[in-house]
Parts: C-alpha cells; structure tokens; sequence
C-alpha cells in the first residue's frame, strides 16, 4: 500500500466535562493520570475564563480542534481561543464571517455504515487487514480468541478508567485484544480532553495499535494526502493520549509495553464498500502534536500580553444564541492576537472567513499559500511584490531613484541579488512578452474561413 505519512475515523472528543460528567463510581478503577500537556493556575485560569466571558462554559474541543492545533503551530490566535474554551463558531458568527465547513449528516452517516462492515463479525476483516499490515509473519489472530472487553461506564472519567483497566488486563493476558471505541484522556491547557479512537487493538507482544476507519476512499492503495494528514494527526492524538496508561501497564504487568507509531487506516477500497488497510507512519504528526498540544500551557503568557479589558465574550441574548456584542468590538479584540493564516485554514478553522479577509485587506502575501510565500522571501505585501516584479518600480520614498529603475535587479543589502526579485522580474518580462503578442494569430490570407 503506498499511502504515504502525510495522508491518512472520526475522534471524538469531548473537553472538560468535569461539571458534566459523572464522578468514577467507587467500583470503578481510577484513571490513569492524562499527561502533562499544559496546565493553568488558578489565577490564569480565572484570566481565560474572562476572555470566555462570565458564566461562559469552555467549549469542548473536538478531534478536528486537537489535530488543526498542530496543523498550523504558529497561529496564536488559535492557540488562545481554543486554549481559553472559546466557541470559535458563534464568534465567527458574530463577527460576521460565519464558518463553512465540516461533515454533512450524509458523510456522518455514510461513515457510521462502513464502520460498523468494518467491524461485523467479530471484527475478522479488521484483524486480518492488521495482522496483514502491522504483524506480517506472526500468527494471525483468531477471531473467537481475540478478546472484546466490555467498556461501558458512567460518564467520560468513568469510560477512560474501564479502558486503562480493560489495557492492563488484556496485556497482562497476553494474547489479542480489540477494544472497540475506548475512551482516553488527554489534558490540554489544564484542563481534561476527553478522545475516542475507533479502536485500538493489543497485540501478543504487549504493543498497542491504534485503528483508523476513514470513508474516503482509497484508490488503488493511495487516498488523498490533506485527509490522511488530517487523519494521521487525529491518530497523534489517541498514541499521545495512550503513552501515559502505557507507563502505567508496564509498571503493573511488568511487560514491556509500547504504543506503535504506525497507526492502521482502514478505508473504502475504491468506491466500494469494501475495506482496504494501509499503516501510516505518524512520527512527524506526534511530535508535532505533542509541541504543540505543550505550547498551550502557554496561553496564559499569550493571555497576558493582551490589554486587560480584552475579552470575547459574546454577551449572548436571553435566547442564549443571539450576540450582543458589536462586531468592532469583537473584531478588536480578535485582532489583538496575532494569526497565522494560510489557505489551509479554510478546511480547519471557525474563523478562517475573518482571516483571510484581514489578510487580504492587508495584501498580505500569506493569502497566496505557504508555497508561495516561503518563495517570496521577505517581501510581505503583495503591493511590494508587484513594485520588486516592475523594473520602472517607483522612486523610493527620499526621493532619489529606485535602485531597480533601470532595468537591472536590485542588489541586496548584503551586495547579492535576491533571488525571488530576479524571479518575479523574469516573470514579469514573460508576461508582458506573450501580451505583446496577438493572443490569437489571425486567418492567412490564403485560408478561407470556416462556412
Ligand atoms: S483561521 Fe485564523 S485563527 Fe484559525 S488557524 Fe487560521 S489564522 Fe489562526
């Protein structure tokens, strides 16, 4: 299969429940502690439940939130919003720049379908497309002796403690295990995320795979790159979410215990509804992920550099779905923390509409794509990449000419010529050349034309 690392089930999250959720029953075991990946004191948390507003719930972040946080790394603006539990959407909403994106009910359901042919029958096509991909040479899996722990329990706390217990006892067992939709936590910011992969499976050896069914097809073993990224970075998630309980096995069972950084995507196999399989390596995804996911317990120091009066609140009606809130305000305040946009934030965030607006009004080069913008160098407006593509660039603002004025390139300050200005003004003869020319050659005298 040659899905390669960069492309790859839906995960489903829900955050900081604890008002919400149901306490561990005292049968219950406890939960194996989330990791670290940020934390807030008491008084920083206190500043960011004031960017929310008073009496505002944080949001829940879900797997598409988790992963997009390691899409784009640089983006502040994400980083305090979703670190903050601001419902990104209704503040497009409000902004005036509603999002357009995210799964139709028919992609949901469609999705839901080929899930449960995945997983009929005990599951046997799963654990052959596993034992194909990830444990080729080792005895295949049994379908009536693979164990299917019953993982139900009240509330998040109460699911992700049953799932470390079902892992401890099914690696202490040591034979095959599939875990259908276990619940794992993962902190983020201080606070707990709750994520559920579809599955996760345990192998003989004691190490644990994470299974991904997607349905978008893969065709002729390759699917689409932006999805399998999207996917892969999802999967970063539940492997992060599954190393500390992976400590703790290890430490009660005395085996060595390992999450495998190769995750199993299971897809459509072209436009079938049959499933195919593919292992994505998912290295990169993880350590982007856990930089960033650790970046969070920095949204307190992004916090602190806002004016104090900084909030987000959206000052609901009583309708508790109206804004109050003028829009300037809003956007002030949004402003107030620095973006990073690029293109991809469109198939990412809530507020890529209000973005990309700002960047374009900007002439912001970022709205060409990262590509382009990493070519251009340090031109950083659009405005300045047409003056450096024009030889008959404008004079220079004391008035003395335009060191590119006379046709040659301008050298840099360092004496060399940068590169991109060359390239921009080669393009820009190019273009000027083939519009010298009649876009369209005329019939020869001798044609006649056409009757
Ligand atoms: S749309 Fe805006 S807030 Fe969202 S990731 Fe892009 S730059 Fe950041």
């Amino acid at each position: 299969m040659s899905v390669p690392d960069a492309r790859l089930s839906r995960v489903n999250v829900s955050r900081d429940s604890r008002s919400a959720s149901a306490a561990p029953p005292a049968e219950q075991p406890t939960a194996t502690p989330s990791p670290r990946t940020g934390g807030a004191p008491g008084g920083s948390r206190g500043r960011l439940a004031a960017l929310r507003g008073p009496g505002v719930r944080p949001r829940s972040l879900d797997a598409r939130a988790l992963a997009a946080l390691a899409a784009n790394p640089g983006c502040r603006r994400r980083a305090l919003l979703d670190g903050a539990g601001v419902d990104k959407g209704a503040l497009a909403q409000a902004l005036g720049s509603p999002a357009a994106y995210g799964q139709s009910q028919f992609a949901i359901v469609r999705g839901n379908a080929f899930e449960a042919r995945v997983k009929a029958d005990g599951a046997t096509e799963l654990l052959r497309l596993l034992h194909e991909r990830l444990a080729p040479g080792t005895p295949p899996p049994v379908p009536e002796e693979v164990a299917a722990p019953d993982l139900s329990a009240a509330g998040p706390e109460g699911r992700a403690a049953r799932t470390a217990l079902a892992l401890r006892e099914a690696t202490a067992a040591g034979g095959w295990a599939l875990l259908d939709h276990p619940m794992l936590v993962v902190e983020v910011a201080g606070a707990p995320a709750y994520v559920e992969p579809d599955a996760v499976v345990v192998h003989p050896d004691g190490s644990w795979t994470v299974v991904e069914i997607k349905s978008f097809p893969m065709i002729d073993g390759s699917a689409d790159a932006a999805k399998v990224g999207a996917a892969a970075r999802q999967a970063a998630v539940y492997v992060l979410a599954l190393e500390p309980v992976a400590g703790h096995v290890g430490a009660h069972t005395g085996r060595a215990v390992r999450v495998r950084d190769r995750v199993l995507l299971v897809c459509p196999k072209d436009f079938s509804n049959l499933p195919a399989a593919a292992a994505v390596d998912i290295r990169k995804q993880l350590a982007t992920t856990r930089r960033q996911l650790s970046r969070l317990a920095r949204v307190e120091e992004i916090a602190a550099t806002l004016p104090p009066e900084t909030t987000f609140d959206l000052r609901l009606a009583d309708d508790g779905k109206t804004a109050t809130r003028r829009p300037e305000e809003l956007a002030d305040a949004v402003e107030a923390v620095e973006p990073a946009y690029a293109p991809e934030c469109l198939a990412a965030c809530e507020l890529a509409f209000h973005c990309r607006k700002r960047s374009r009004e900007d002439g912001a080069v970022e709205t060409l794509g990262r590509g382009v913008r990493g070519e251009l160098g340090g031109l950083r407006t659009i405005e300045e990449v047409l003056a450096a593509a024009r030889p008959e660039a404008p004079e220079a603002a004391d008035g003395t000419e335009d060191p590119g004025a006379d046709g040659t390139e301008d050298p840099g300050a360092d004496g060399t010529e940068d590169p991109a200005v060359v390239a921009l003004r080669r393009a820009a003869a190019l273009r000027d050349e083939a519009l010298a020319r009649p876009a369209v050659p005329g019939p020869r005298a001798e044609e006649h034309g056409c009757r």
